[in-house]
């Protein structure tokens, strides 16, 4: 059952308030915690009383909005008022944000609480939530093992149940890869239906933010709340949201799924996660979907166009961390230097690997060979998703090509870390939804992942999908055993 549900049930039969129920994550939170490190910063004073809140509108015979009173993880590279946010950086250490963001102001008008500021890669640039310059996250299935990222914390607090649901953001896959690697729901929104306003940028024409839940109910109910068109970011969407949860149906009769050939010919592969797939694809058959096979032949070049544009959007995204606009300043003798040594001191390795790539790539006489062909790329990938939609309503492949690896193996393997979002990177290229869902687990009790994807704004479609095969399936019942 959705969680979500499960406590609103709580609330409005007085069984539990809502300062208990926030009470009782943040306890969660202080015994966990010393191993998983989820959190960057705990807002316990500010979720009691945004709870007591809650507690006086039920008091008061108030109606209860369906997320009033859920605790919620958030990401931090969401800005928050008067709350730090750090992005899991150096240079943003002591940045309090004098505003909020447009999905947080709106969680707070549900009447959510908000637990604290979960762990992340560096501006969210990774997929172990090793990138962070802070602490690294423990996958709650095997804490010596990521917990995926960038949205790492977020998808490990939801797994060890240390909030009811969670926010990252997506730009490769950071939202669905960490849901696969910690066996919960992630959901990378159609580019444009929730609004960036407030959202630390990285790859402004990739980065979507979206829910990390416990179950497709719970993911339904957290994107209704915080979608819809936002006149703060110029590529807000202006489309009505439904109520995704009217789309929670248990058969797929007449639905055609297809399966992404090249992500099965993909080279390093899990043969666990191969299997699992398979198996789940069946299960949707069984469901009444129709299977049928879809090539999409420039699929595997995402991976390098997308670190051509994601790290040149980046160069100039973070050019704003100098130490005067913003960033940690480091004051020296000259402003040169004083620029230098704020980034140079203020950025990790992957940041700087980034901004490298990207201003090389964006630089006179390269621009063409890199830049300009990446772009001409990317449209080529969209049409492969244009034509496989013409005949199919959804497109299925794994999340991610492996289950969760221990930390360490892949830091200084800058390549075989990218291989990780082989194929969620398509995805945010054409500016799809997707969404990541528990299918089984490996030799080793890791959860793996399915990933479903839609056509532009068809969340209808895999919240539909995804449901169906969650009630047909136990994995998402599943919960890691921590004590
Ligand atoms: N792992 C990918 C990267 O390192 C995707 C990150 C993301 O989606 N934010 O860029």
């Amino acid at each position: 059952m959705s969680v979500i549900r499960e406590l609103h049930q709580q609330l409005v039969s007085k069984e539990r308030s809502a300062v208990e129920i926030a009470q009782g994550y943040l306890d969660r939170m202080t015994a966990l915690e010393p191993q998983l490190r989820s959190y960057l910063t705990v807002t316990a004073d500010v979720a009691l009383a945004q709870a007591a809140a809650v507690d006086a509108k039920i008091a008061a015979g108030e109606a209860l909005s369906p997320l009033a009173g859920i605790p919620i993880g958030l990401k931090d590279n969401l800005c928050t008022e008067g709350i730090r946010t750090t992005c899991g950086s150096k240079v943003l250490e002591n940045f309090v944000p004098p505003y909020e963001s447009t999905v947080t102001q709106k969680l707070k008008e549900a009447g959510m609480v908000a637990l604290g500021k979960t762990n992340l890669d560096e501006f969210a640039m990774g997929s172990s939530t090793e990138n962070s310059a802070y602490q690294i996250t423990g996958n709650p299935w095997d804490v010596e093992r990521v917990p995926g990222g960038s949205s790492g914390g977020s998808a490990a607090a939801v797994a060890a149940g240390e909030c009811a649901v969670a926010l990252g953001s997506d730009t490769g896959g950071s939202i669905r890869q960490p849901a696969s690697f910690c066996g919960v729901v992630g959901l990378k929104p159609t580019y444009g239906l929730v609004s960036r306003f407030g959202l630390v940028a990285y790859a402004s024409s990739l980065d979507q933010i979206g829910p990390l839940t416990p179950t497709v109910e719970d993911a339904a109910l957290l994107l209704g709340a915080i979608a819809g068109h936002d006149r703060r970011d110029s590529t807000s969407l202006d489309v009505p949201v439904p109520d995704y949860t009217q789309f929670l149906k248990t058969d797929l009769k007449g639905r055609k799924i297809g399966i992404i050939t090249e992500t099965f010919a993909a080279e390093g592969i899990d043969p666990a996660v191969k299997a699992a797939t398979e198996k789940a694809i069946q299960q949707l058959k069984d469901l009444g979907a129709e299977i049928q096979e879809i090539s999409c032949p420039q699929f595997p070049y995402g991976l390098p166009t997308y670190y051509i544009i994601a790290p040149s959007e980046a160069s100039s995204n973070l050019a704003r961390y100098d130490g005067v606009k913003y960033g940690a300043r480091k004051d020296n003798d000259s402003l040169m230097t004083m620029y230098t040594k704020t980034r140079a001191e203020g950025f990790g390795d992957e940041v700087k690997r980034r901004i490298m790539i990207g201003t090389y790539a964006l630089s006179a006489g390269y621009y063409d060979a890199y830049y300009l062909k990446a772009q001409k790329v990317r449209t080529l990938i969209k049409q492969d998703f244009e034509k496989a939609f013409a005949s199919v309503d959804v497109l299925v492949c794994p999340t991610a090509p492996t289950t969760a690896f221990k930390a360490g193996d892949k830091v200084d393997d800058p390549l075989s870390m990218y291989l990780s979002d082989l194929m969620t990177i398509p995805v945010n290229l054409a500016g799809l939804p997707g969404m990541s869902l528990p299918c089984g687990f490996d030799d080793l009790g890791l959860p793996i992942g399915l990933q479903l994807i839609g056509n532009v704004l068809r969340e209808d479609l895999l919240f539909e999908v995804g449901y169906a095969y969650e009630q047909a399936t136990d994995w998402h019942k599943q919960r890691p055993s921590l004590s």
